[in-house]
């Protein structure tokens, strides 16, 4: 164990796997089992302030009040059936509050786990039967648990996942989804990497993920045989600001207009954090 205990924990990391130095999946059991979520939705980690950071940091963005728990979003990788133990794919932000702290978490170690679980970046909000996910980096997080808990048992619906990252190596649980795509008829992936000078025996799709949607959705097509129409395709993004934004004007001009409770649309977002002002 490398962090001290808090009354405030509930929760105990089991398991890790680190793709790179900045990409990790966390495996965190919680003393009480959850009921059973939707595919997509969140909950919040949380660790003491006093807890230090680590590996490659910078002076914080928002530093904590002293005290207090730092407590962050994250949504659940595993599907809803997964609730003994739960995974979380997260990136180390070098100026960031809680994930240069999460970054000392050892197997054995303790954090808080929200226990409110919540979101409607599910595919009970979806308005027809093709998906598309599309998600930079770990914004393939909720697509991990959406196609573990759908693809194999929804066959009446397809899945497509357009996967982005700079390189091969942060392409976490790549093979996970290709092993699906050999696996499902329903389910095809499709990963992109954007920095191919990193990666010389990368063979598949370079570029960023705009580059499926460009042209009316000509790659997207010839991939996935997905037609960019709302009454057709559902699109989900999730990720980065400017991924969001990009790949949103693309598809304004096509009808997609973005869900929202009391609007019920095609185009889903999950935004992981804001554009600096
Ligand atoms: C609904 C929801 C679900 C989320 N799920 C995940 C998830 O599954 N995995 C995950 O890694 N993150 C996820 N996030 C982002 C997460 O909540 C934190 O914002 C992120 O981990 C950074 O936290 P931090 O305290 O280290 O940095 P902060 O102190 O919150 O932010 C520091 C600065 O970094 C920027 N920033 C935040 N995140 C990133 C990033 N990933 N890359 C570059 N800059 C960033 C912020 O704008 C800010 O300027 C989710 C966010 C939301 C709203």
């Amino acid at each position: 164990m490398s962090i001290p205990d808090s009354q405030n924990y509930n929760a105990t990391v089991v398991a890790r796997i680190d793709y790179t130095p900045s990409l990790r999946t966390y495996y965190i059991q919680p003393d009480q089992a959850f009921e059973p979520y939707q595919a997509g939705q969140y909950v919040t980690l949380g660790l003491e302030s006093s807890v230090p950071r680590s590996g490659e940091v910078i002076p914080e963005a928002r530093p904590p009040q002293e005290g207090k728990m730092v407590l962050r979003a994250y949504s659940i990788a595993s599907a809803g059936f997964e609730n003994e133990v739960l995974q979380f794919y997260v990136a180390h932000v070098p100026e960031g509050t809680l994930t240069p702290r999460l970054w000392t978490l050892e197997p054995g170690d303790r954090l808080q786990l929200g226990r409110r679980i919540t979101g409607n970046f599910t595919l009970e909000n979806a308005q027809t039967k093709t998906i598309v996910m599309v998600g930079t980096g770990t914004g393939i997080a909720p697509f991990l648990a959406m196609v573990r808990q759908h693809a194999a048992v929804r066959p009446d619906v397809r899945f497509v996942l357009l996967h982005g990252a700079t390189r091969r190596a942060e392409l976490g649980h790549h093979g996970e989804f290709r092993a699906l795509d050999f696996a499902l008829p329903n389910f095809v992936y499709l990963p992109a990497i954007s920095r191919p000078h990193l990666d010389p025996l990368w063979k598949g799709q370079i570029g960023r993920l705009t580059v499926f949607f460009q042209d009316q959705g000509r790659l997207l097509a010839e991939k996935a045989r997905v037609h960019l129409d709302p009454a057709k395709t559902d699109v989900y993004l999730c990720g980065s600001p400017g991924m969001v934004r990009d790949i949103s004007t693309i598809l304004e001009p096509a009808g997609y207009q973005k869900w929202t409770r009391a609007n019920p649309a095609a185009l889903h977002v999950e935004e992981y954090w804001k554009d600096k002002e």
